[in-house]
């Protein structure tokens, strides 16, 4: 089966990418993606004392209106390429950091990353919990776990982490940058990802427009492990989102 190409998962130089927003859609366009999400860093955690983050509501604001310039443009342009705002946020953020400066009506899909422990399990799930009642589930964006490690979960915790992406219909994601997650060791994890339909989706984690290419391998592992009905199901919530 043939897929349209698919790269929910790289970052701009409002965080630590090298490119514009616009030489990214540029790219994007040239090697033919059909659907790109830029999704840059949120931290207030110890990485945001190393890379540049999306850490105030005026840049988030910039950010999200720099997107809607780039996606008027695509749809003035009967360009075939469905651009999606982003967000990758990490779980070792504060609470009230999240809470306070993310308003997640605003984005398409929010990418969250170093989901590692029980402890991690349900931080996430009150966070959604939270959003879900104060919106009352009103046009929530997509949620996605990003290069997220399944070993951390294989021995304890399995079930409770798929009934967790069951509940609020979170994504995972093949990410070309961490093939050592997508191993046979992890065989059981991707077995439940396919008997329980939980999507999954494919993201390069390209810092460089360079990098936007690298969707081959993950696309690979999808097919390997059987899951092309799961990244079905990613397509079909993408083509419902359409870009905020
Ligand atoms: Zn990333």
């Amino acid at each position: 089966m043939n897929f349209p190409k698919i790269n929910l998962h790289c970052h701009s130089n409002y965080s630590d990418g090298k490119n514009s927003i616009n030489e990214i859609v540029a790219k994007a366009v040239k090697i033919g993606l059909k659907y790109l999400a830029i999704t840059d860093h949120f931290t207030n955690s110890w990485k945001s004392g190393i890379i540049p983050t999306l850490n105030s509501t005026e840049k988030i604001e910039n950010y999200l209106e720099e997107i809607s310039i780039c996606q008027n443009h695509l749809r003035e342009s009967n360009k075939n390429l469905l651009l999606y705002k982003g967000i990758e946020v990490d779980l070792g953020s504060s609470e009230k950091f999240i809470k306070h400066l993310i308003d997640p009506l605003k984005f398409d899909i929010i990418l969250f990353e170093y989901l590692e422990t029980l402890e991690g399990l349900a931080y996430l799930n009150n966070l959604i919990d939270y959003w879900e009642r104060k919106m009352s589930n009103n046009n929530l964006p997509i949620f996605g776990l990003a290069h997220f490690d399944p070993s951390n979960f294989i021995y304890n915790g399995l079930d409770r982490l798929i009934q967790l992406l069951k509940k609020h219909n979170i994504y995972f994601e093949f990410n070309s940058s961490y093939s050592q997650f997508y191993s046979r060791k992890n065989e059981i994890f991707f077995e439940k990802l396919k008997n329980h339909q939980i999507p999954v989706g494919i993201g390069s984690d390209a810092h460089h427009s360079k990098q936007l290419v690298l969707i081959a391998e993950p696309l690979y592992r999808v097919k390997d492990f059987g899951l092309e009905n799961n990244l079905i199901r990613l397509i079909e919530l993408l083509k419902k989102e359409k870009g905020k």
